[in-house]
């Protein structure tokens, strides 16, 4: 099993790795950083295509119900994978009904494809990352259309404003946050890319005021179509560094799932209980 600072998840599973960048979200993706880094040791290939078939096991192993985010290195349904092992991917999680599958791609036409060939098990969340208006309307359309129990999106990291067109409908799960990263002490980064700026007179990160905004709008679109939310971070130099309160509280909010889940909430309530709010 694979422990993870990602705090809307318990585990990350990951039986392939690699991917290619595809828009400005990925311009600085923690994973290709982390694989290039550990090129020739960890990651053989750095971040280039590597099957890892003797990971497709390790759920059989997990003893407890488990919230499981599939793919942190790597995008499941990236061009360079085959259908074939993500079969294989597939063949696992639905020999594994006690657990959750979070499966987030950027190629949202490739899993309504993969979808529409095979029948997604109740237990694979279907999400896609949303950076900002520019990759909004094709990536939640082909969304709608996958037929999954969960349907989810991350909005992170968000980079501009979603604007007034912004629907949640028949979206069970949203998650908000900003970039995080030391490029983000470049001022012009800091400008384009972070929700929050460097106060030099308190010496903190703070939230810009309109990417509030953006984010309370999402807020708001999912309390009113009744999707679950999740504010994980407003981001900075490091992923905690402004906090991530919204309106005076923290939006831990997860999706409703078949089966019981009971002890999958008390598990994740106790991993917030020690995680840096
Ligand atoms: S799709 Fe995800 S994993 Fe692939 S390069 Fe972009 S951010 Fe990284």
């Amino acid at each position: 099993m694979d422990k993870t600072g990602i705090i809307w998840t318990e585990k990350t599973w990951n039986p392939v790795t690699g991917c290619k960048q595809i828009t400005s979200g990925c311009a600085y993706c923690y994973a290709k950083t982390i694989a290039e880094r550990m090129r020739g040791q960890a990651f053989p290939n750095g971040f280039g295509l590597t099957y890892r078939p003797h990971r497709l096991n390790e759920p059989y192993r997990w003893k407890e119900p488990t919230l499981a985010f599939v793919n942190s290195m790597s995008d499941l349904f990236w061009e360079e994978i085959t259908d074939e092992y993500r079969d294989r991917v597939l063949d696992v999680i639905e020999d594994n009904p006690q657990h959750q599958f979070q499966v987030l791609t950027k190629r949202h036409d490739v899993m309504l494809r993969y979808a529409k060939r095979r029948k997604l098990p109740a237990n694979f969340w279907a999400g896609v990352t949303i950076e900002d208006a520019k990759n909004y309307a094709l990536r939640i359309e082909a969304l709608r259309k996958v037929d999954a129990e969960i349907r989810f999106i991350s909005f992170e990291p968000l980079i501009g404003d979603i604007g007034q067109s912004l629907d949640l409908s028949a979206i069970q799960w949203v998650i908000t946050g900003g970039e995080s990263g030391t490029h983000l002490w470049h001022p012009k980064l800091m400008e384009q890319r972070a929700l929050v700026l460097y106060d030099r007179d308190v010496k903190k990160w703070l939230p810009k005021p309109h990417a509030v905004d953006w984010i309370r709008r999402i807020r708001d679109n999912a309390i009113i179509n009744g999707t679950a939310y999740f504010h994980k971070q407003w981001g900075g130099s490091y992923p905690e560094a402004a906090g991530r309160v919204l309106d005076g509280r923290t939006w831990n909010e997860m999706p409703r799932y078949p089966g019981d889940k009971t002890e999958i909430d008390n598990a994740y309530l106790r991993k917030l209980e020690g995680a840096t709010l």
